[in-house]
């Protein structure tokens, strides 16, 4: 016979109903949520199981739960609760639990849970790129220099080879490995004790992850399974195309700076690839950085929109969900601003906007690992242990 100690936290309760989960206790299990979940599977059904572990305490058994990632917060389980104890919000407040202890740094953690911990996310960056304004101000002898032509040129200042590139890169990579320490760790605490089975036929576990990206991400199929409205009857706008328009704009950007990126370091061993910044307005690379940029307001704003029109009885947001928007707007404000002074020959304004620009895009990369944008990977992790091994 199989024996379980349960090690109830009761801090963790705390500190869940903090984040989010805080009408957790008024469930009194009636299994309604686990039947209106869309996505909840008939052999082990979420999100009852997950309120019982809240409310008991048991951070262990959660931070081990494969389906808190497999949820695609529709909210139709906090429409349908007839206590109000908001299921969907308490398994957003567990993820955003889990991102706090998962990487290193839990300092950065602490500063992400809370908006007191704001003021020192944006000095960091702040007080870096203001560092290196300042030093380069020194050597130009001017805070907004001009490039020789008359031209403003951000790179009189914040010079692609010794500062944007290298900082970038160190943030991004840096990043990148916190991610995947992250989702080791988390693939390691789903596993049960003892040996695991391969569910179905045994395949490499990148055709699993193949099959996860083409649809969460590619097709964002599953986005259609778990649409709001249909279950409740209550109508919100519908998040795939805010998230759709969100991923392609973040593919469609990551692939131009890729580009440009070997267009300046490869064209100094190849010349013919060389790109020059600023590239002008009718360079193909350049309208389809601008396409990536409209894309990525139009999902912003989508996702924006619905999170106003949620119910504020059945629903909160939380502090990680307006971080995430707050900061995506801030990217993309001061992207488009910066361009347009530029463009327009404001000299003080456009550098400034690119400063704080800079500034933005570095919290919303160096912050990655412990942010809501996190879930891209952890959840892909999730995803593929679950099509892998199924649920323990
Ligand atoms: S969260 Fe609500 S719907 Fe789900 S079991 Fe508890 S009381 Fe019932
Ligand atoms: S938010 Fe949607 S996907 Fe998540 S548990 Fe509730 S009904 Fe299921």
């Amino acid at each position: 016979m199989v024996q379980y100690t349960l090690k109830p936290d009761m801090n963790f309760v705390q500190d869940l109903q903090e984040a989010g989960g805080n009408n957790l206790k008024r469930c009194f299990q009636c299994a309604t949520c686990s039947v209106a979940c869309p996505l909840a599977p008939t052999n082990a059904p979420y999100p009852r199981k997950e309120m019982v572990w809240a409310s008991w305490g048991l951070k262990d058994r959660l931070m081990r739960d494969a389906d808190l990632w497999l949820c695609h917060n529709c909210g139709n389980c906090s429409d349908l609760c007839p206590r109000g104890a908001r299921p969907a919000d308490m398994m957003a407040a567990a993820r955003d639990m889990i991102y706090k202890d998962l990487t290193t740094f839990s300092v950065v953690g602490k500063w992400m849970s809370k908006a007191s911990g704001l003021p020192w996310l944006f000095l960091v960056p702040a007080v870096i790129w203001f560092v290196i304004w300042a030093i380069r101000a020194v050597c130009k002898g001017s805070w907004f220099p001009r490039a020789a032509d008359g031209r403003i040129v951000f790179g009189e200042i914040f010079y692609g080879d010794y500062t944007i590139d290298p900082i970038f890169i160190i943030t991004f990579f840096g990043a990148c490995f916190i991610l995947y320490r992250g989702a080791r760790k988390l693939w390691e605490m789903f596993k049960p004790e003892g040996e695991l089975l391969v569910v179905g036929k045994q395949k490499f576990w990148i055709c699993y992850l193949v099959s996860v990206l083409m649809d969460e991400v590619v097709t964002h199929r599953k986005f259609d399974d778990c649409e709001d409205g249909p279950v409740t009857g209550k109508v919100v706008p519908n998040r795939k195309f805010g998230h759709a328009a969100l991923v392609y704009s973040f593919t469609i950007l990551a692939f131009v700076t890729a580009v440009v990126a070997l267009g300046h370091w490869g064209g100094k061993i190849i010349p013919t690839i060389e790109i020059q910044t600023p590239m002008p307005l009718t360079f193909p690379i350049k309208i389809l950085a601008n396409i990536g940029a409209l894309l990525l307001l139009c999902g912003l704003g989508a996702l924006t929109w619905r999170r106003l029109s949620l119910s504020r009885s059945n629903h909160a947001s939380g502090f990680y969900d307006w971080y995430l928007l707050g900061i995506l707007w801030l990217v993309a404000a001061t992207g488009i601003l910066s361009q347009y002074f530029r463009l327009a020959d404001a000299l003080q304004p456009a550098f400034v906007l690119y400063y704080f620009h800079l500034v933005f895009v570095w919290m919303l990369f160096a912050y990655l690992p412990w942010s809501k944008l996190g879930h891209f990977v952890y959840r892909t992790a999730a995803l593929v242990y679950v099509r892998m091994y199924g649920r323990s």
